[in-house]
């Protein structure tokens, strides 16, 4: 059998070229290696905890999931805008630098960046806000570093908000990502709020996995072997379309299509914790701003969304950038700085699971956005999507996946 349209993986990116094929009419069958789709966004429920694979949220405005995306469905529960900073033994809030820059200004005390910081982040806001979000991929292309020095933020700043934050985000502590891909988020936080949906982060691929046709998916289907107009499956079999789409993360597709897609990846290291109480009763970030201790930043996700919990105890997600060999070291680290952190209490916390995710987003550094969209036509017949055509984020997924389908309508 020959079908119109075969899609290699079912992250975001592989179902909403699917949804999109599906609007249009084209019949495709979409190829999963694993027991699931939704990729690098999956949710395992352990002791009636729902752990993320890797802390992320979802940012309620990117302009891609505003106009696929069911929100109300999703049941988005909100981060506070801000954060909490630890720093110099002390926890220091930072209200709402997004929005309210000078709600910031009188919230944070001295030792996090000074009033002069404050209206960088003003004018900053005012500028991200300009234009389009592809404007932003458009700006001259430097290092998020280089580009909050030449902005002239003071190094205090730098050091204890924007290298925790935007590291945790870009999982680069040394800021090496590309500034159009820190304009664009600094836009996204201006904008939207950083949500958790009530079901985890999989409810989002599994809410585009349910407006598939029915078969359209077959799961445990590994391709080992993509050429334009078939696909050899790991089991031997090998299956005909008139369009393959590869939608698996760059690496993979490095591997199927025997040419370099993407450049490198970033790792992150992601603890939980179940907890008699919650050492934050806030629903915000917590960022590390001494740069002391493998946590880069943590959070509660059960003071964000309780379902995220059974009820009687707290759920706690901490994240360390990069991935070690030796997780039980790792963990007794871990242990110590939140010791140091919380006190005592921690005692009593007890080791969920690890997730260690050697690659975890693509590496943009630059000239890695230049251009900002990489094409989705690999050769007549041959299609590539996916997080490294477009940015490393949600967003970049959904659009390169419509992309690509886009691609396929107007060749077929
Ligand atoms: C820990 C972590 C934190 C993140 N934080 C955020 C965040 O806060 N905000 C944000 O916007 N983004 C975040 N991201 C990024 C975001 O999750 C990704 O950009 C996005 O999910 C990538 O989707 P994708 O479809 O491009 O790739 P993937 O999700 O990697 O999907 C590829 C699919 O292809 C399948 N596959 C691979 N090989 C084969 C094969 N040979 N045959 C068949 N199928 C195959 C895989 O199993 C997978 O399902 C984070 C990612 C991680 C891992």
């Amino acid at each position: 059998m020959t079908h119109d349209v075969l899609i290699i993986g079912g992250g975001l990116a592989g179902l909403c070229c699917g949804l999109e094929l599906h609007k249009a009419g084209a019949g495709f069958l979409l190829l999963e290696a694993c027991d699931s789709v939704g990729g690098r966004i999956r949710t395992d429920t352990v002791s009636g905890f729902q752990l993320d694979r890797g802390f992320q949220v979802f940012l309620t405005s990117y302009p891609e999931a505003k106009r696929t995306l069911d929100y109300e469905a999703l049941q988005l529960r909100a981060f506070l805008p801000g954060a909490l900073i630890r720093h110099g033994g002390r926890f220091h809030s930072i209200a709402d630098p997004w929005r309210r820059p000078f709600a910031a200004a009188r919230s944070v005390c001295s030792p996090i960046g000074s009033l002069a910081d404050k209206l960088r982040v003003a004018r900053l806001r005012s500028r991200v806000l300009q234009g389009t979000v592809e404007d932003r991929f458009r700006e001259p292309e430097t290092t998020t570093a280089r580009a909050l020095q030449d902005f002239g933020f003071s190094p205090s700043i730098i050091d204890r908000f924007f290298r925790p934050f935007l590291g945790g985000i870009f999982l680069d502590p040394q800021l090496q990502t590309s500034s159009r891909m820190f304009e664009f988020v600094f836009r996204m936080f201006s904008l939207g709020r950083a949500c958790l949906p009530a079901g985890g982060m999989e409810a989002i691929p599994r809410q585009l996995a349910a407006r598939l046709p029915p078969g359209s998916i077959r799961l445990a289907a590994r391709a080992t072997r993509v050429q334009a107009g078939s696909v050899t499956l790991e089991s031997g079999e090998q299956l005909r379309a008139r369009a393959v789409v590869v939608a698996t993360d760059g690496k993979v597709a490095t591997r199927l299509l025997g040419q370099a897609t993407a450049s490198g990846g970033q790792s992150v290291t992601c603890l939980y914790f179940s907890a008699p109480r919650p050492p934050i009763e806030q629903p915000i970030l917590v960022l590390n701003g001494d740069r002391e201790g493998p946590v880069n930043n943590l959070c509660v996700p059960t003071r964000v969304a309780a379902s995220y919990g059974p009820g009687d105890a707290s759920l706690v997600s901490t994240t360390v950038l990069g991935v070690t060999d030796d997780s039980d070291r790792l963990l007794s680290e871990v242990r110590r700085q939140m010791r140091e952190w919380f006190g005592q209490e921690v005692m009593e916390w007890h080791h969920l699971r690890t997730y260690r995710i050697p690659y975890a987003l693509p590496r943009l550094f630059p000239p890695a956005l230049e251009p900002p969209r990489r094409p989705v036509r690999w050769q007549p017949g041959l299609y590539v999507c996916g997080d490294h055509r477009d940015n490393a984020s949600i967003q970049g997924a959904m659009v390169s996946g419509r992309r690509a389908a886009e691609a396929v309508l107007d060749d077929l």
